[in-house]
């Protein structure tokens, strides 16, 4: 294995959110009846026309800006011609080297490797066949002809299966975070081809590739590209010459079959669709994406840095746009980023969780999470008061903080002279447990601590309540 490396080149297809379709006004809304969302344009008659998405557009140029590509102000929209039962118009619309994404670069920290981009190019989606095994009979669902798409393609930089995940998930993370894909990989809105070739370690040519098609996981990425590079190893090492072609992965025979070779490769007749202009793009329009775009996931983690968090605090506080910036204004007004962190993490997320919500539509201002912060900072209310506190929240959001903790009754009490006056009673009532406690049984401050907050209602602050059991045990 040593003696051979992996060139590797992913094609991704990343499925943009947007409300409608690329060039008509039908929804995209995933798994709804078969047929139900499409109308002429995406059907293909005669005499329609392609009228493009804006939003669309703003999307890419906004992922290209995240990924350092220059942006292609006249990128020109291609017929890619080809016959298939999903395909109405006979047609794809896509880019090729006029492409709206141009050039660009990922940084894959992990492997200290730099993945050029080529291009991202923004195009539609096919329709599917449907087979049906109960009639034999296969069916065409049109709902996602005319999806936009960005089929994002890198230049044969990695150099492993691992490389190629890292990319993918990187890719994968930034979408989401920009939240210009929903990155459903189950529902088909991340896909990824991946192209593979092998050359002596060392060697700088460049040799025949497979392509693998539609892998639509982490997982069965990294299997298929390892298996197909073994595969040629093979082939190679027994005197052959990997042939060009077009594979599948078959995950439950974990092996990779031809799907069509060179000679029967596709020629698309690509010509610029006469019904579309090419792009026209204002450097007004461009400036105002360039306002849009958020601090990236890279530069939020420098930022964090200092605060000493966890990597599983960090990603989660860079997971998405949202959890980020709420986190930020949090931390605004609690200035404790330990604190803040923590209580995001371990309480409001999973309430959220709960709820299926995330921060993009949770319910509760920032404001109200720094205000519960900072009453639980002051020892007003216990941590476990508090939780009470943010799930009440969570059903009425309006609520003012203060206010809630005194309508639960969950304010708790560290009234000194009050707590050391039960301290006292307890001590008194208990002296065989005193005489335990002092011949060396320390378990039982337990005892004593439970018998004082149960005395208060469960409202002393068990810390100090502690502090005066031990004084006085301990005297
Ligand atoms: P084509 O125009 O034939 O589709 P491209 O240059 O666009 O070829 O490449 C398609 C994909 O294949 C890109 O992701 C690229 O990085 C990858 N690729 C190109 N050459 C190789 C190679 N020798 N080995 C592995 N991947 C390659
Ligand atoms: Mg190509």
């Amino acid at each position: 294995m040593n003696e051979y490396e992996a060139v590797i080149g992913l094609e991704l297809h990343i499925q943009l959110a947007t409300e409608s379709k690329l060039f008509s006004s039908s929804g995209t809304i995933f798994g709804q009846e078969p047929n139900t969302q499409i109308n002429e344009i995406d059907l293909g008659y005669p005499g329609v026309l392609p009228v493009l998405n804006k939003r669309a557009v703003e999307y890419a140029a906004l992922f290209g800006m995240a990924i350092g590509s220059r942006i292609n102000p006249r990128a020109v929209f291609m017929r890619k011609n080809y016959f298939y039962p999903d395909l109405p118009k006979g047609y794809q619309i896509s880019q090729l080297a006029e492409a709206v994404i141009d050039g660009g670069e990922i940084y894959l920290e992990e492997f200290d490797r730099r993945v050029r981009i080529n291009r991202g190019q923004l195009e539609e989606d096919a329709g599917k066949s449907v087979h049906d095994a109960f009639s034999d009979r296969t069916g065409i669902d049109l709902n996602r002809a005319g999806v936009p798409l960005i089929e994002l393609v890198s230049e044969p930089d990695m150099r492993s299966a691992k490389e190629a995940v890292a990319f993918m998930r990187k890719i994968h993370h930034l979408v989401r975070y920009l939240g210009i894909s929903d990155g459903n990989m189950q529902e088909g809105s991340f896909r990824c081809d991946a192209n593979v070739s092998i050359r002596p370690t060392g060697s700088t040519e460049f040799n025949n590739r497979v392509e693998l098609k539609n892998i639509n996981s982490f997982r069965f990425v990294e299997q298929a590209i390892n298996l197909e590079i073994e595969r040629q190893i093979e082939v190679v090492e027994n005197g052959g010459t990997v042939e060009q072609e077009t594979r599948l992965f078959d995950p439950d025979r974990q092996e990779t079959r031809t799907m069509r070779t060179k000679e029967e490769a596709n020629d698309y007749r690509y010509f610029p669709d006469p019904d579309l202009l090419p792009l026209d793009l204002s450097q007004e329009f461009l400036s105002g994406i360039e306002n849009l775009l958020p601090e990236l996931p890279q530069n939020r983690r420098a930022r964090y840095a200092d605060y000493g968090f966890d990597a599983d605090l960090l990603n989660f506080l860079v997971q998405d746009l949202a959890t980020g910036d709420y986190f930020d204004a949090v931390l605004g007004k609690t200035n404790d980023a330990k604190l803040s962190a923590n209580w995001l993490h371990s309480e409001l997320y999973k309430l959220l969780d709960e709820n299926t919500k995330t921060f993009s539509d949770n319910p509760i201002a920032a404001d109200k999470v720094a205000d519960l912060l900072a009453e639980i900072k002051a020892n007003t209310i216990s941590g476990n008061a508090g939780k009470k506190v943010l799930q009440e929240l969570f059903t009425a959001p309006d609520a003012d903080v203060a206010q809630l903790i005194d309508k639960l009754g969950l304010r708790q009490l560290n009234d000194d002279a009050q707590i050391r006056d039960w301290v006292a009673e307890i001590v008194a009532a208990n002296p065989q447990q005193v005489a335990a406690y002092r011949a060396g049984q320390g378990k039982m401050l337990g005892f004593f601590v439970g018998q004082v907050l149960k005395k208060s209602g469960g409202k002393a602050n068990p810390k100090i309540v502690n502090e005066m059991l031990r004084e006085v045990l301990d005297a």
